[in-house]
């Protein structure tokens, strides 16, 4: 049995590392924004990723502030099994790091220290002009574009589309992961760059790929489980 397979091998590492995708929120009601305002039911006169793009926020932040409201903040999601039992491995000093792909602060909330969010996080928004920070609380009091009390815009540390990754945040992921024993990736498929070339700087020989569908990295992983997450994960609980 993989799952058993899994247990066992997280029972004798001391050095595992995690990296997740838009899956691993998914079973906190957060939906993938890829996923919404499908063909069939379209609210924006863009596709999500125009909206979400560096260019689109600077020309037109009001109906970036619209679509980001609606479809980005879930200020009441609550972490699932597979964030309790990650925070409950950092804990134990087994894991060492998380490295995620999601912007809801859920692993942090769950309890987890060491997160390394790739794509920045919905909490942290500064002013454009002063550099004020703000946390989520100020972007959901506020309507329309939000505004510093300098009178400047107030835009969320989320990675845009157009936009680079931090590179300390990259070097200290790829770091952890060219340590670890135990590599688990869960809830992406692997598809959106930079997240393939992670698995690269991965040395060891446990790779564990948990997602509910195949994805193009099965054929490079130690063990494959295609179910949900939480799930998997929970049951470590
Ligand atoms: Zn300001």
């Amino acid at each position: 049995m993989s799952r058993e397979l899994l247990k066992q091998w997280i029972k004798e590492s001391e050095n595992i590392v995690f990296f997740g995708g838009a899956g691993v929120s998914t079973e906190s009601k957060i939906p993938d924004f890829r996923s919404v305002d499908g063909l069939y039911n379209q609210e924006y006169d863009y596709p999500p990723e125009t909206i979400l793009s560096h260019s689109f926020f600077m020309r037109n932040p009001k109906e970036f502030f619209r679509f980001y409201r609606n479809k980005m903040l879930f200020p009441d999601a609550m972490p699932n099994k597979a964030h309790i039992a990650l925070a409950k491995l950092e804990q134990e000093g087994k894991l060492k790091a998380v490295v995620t792909q999601n912007i809801d602060g859920l692993h942090q909330k769950a309890g987890s220290k060491e997160v390394l969010e790739l794509h920045g996080s919905v909490h942290r928004n500064y002013c454009m002009k002063c550099g004020k920070f703000y946390g989520l609380d100020e972007v959901l009091s506020q309507e329309g574009v939000p505004t510093c009390s300098c009178g400047g815009i107030i835009k969320p540390d989320v990675v845009l589309y157009e936009e680079g990754l931090d590179s300390q945040v990259i070097e200290k992921s790829l770091n952890y992961i060219a340590r670890a024993d135990i590599l688990i990736i869960g809830g992406t498929s692997l598809s959106v760059y930079p997240a393939a070339g992670f698995v690269d700087y991965y040395r060891g020989n446990r790779l564990v790929l948990i997602n509910k569908s195949a994805t193009p990295m099965d054929s490079r992983a130690n063990l494959v489980i295609n179910d949900p997450i939480g799930e998997v994960l929970g049951e470590l609980l």
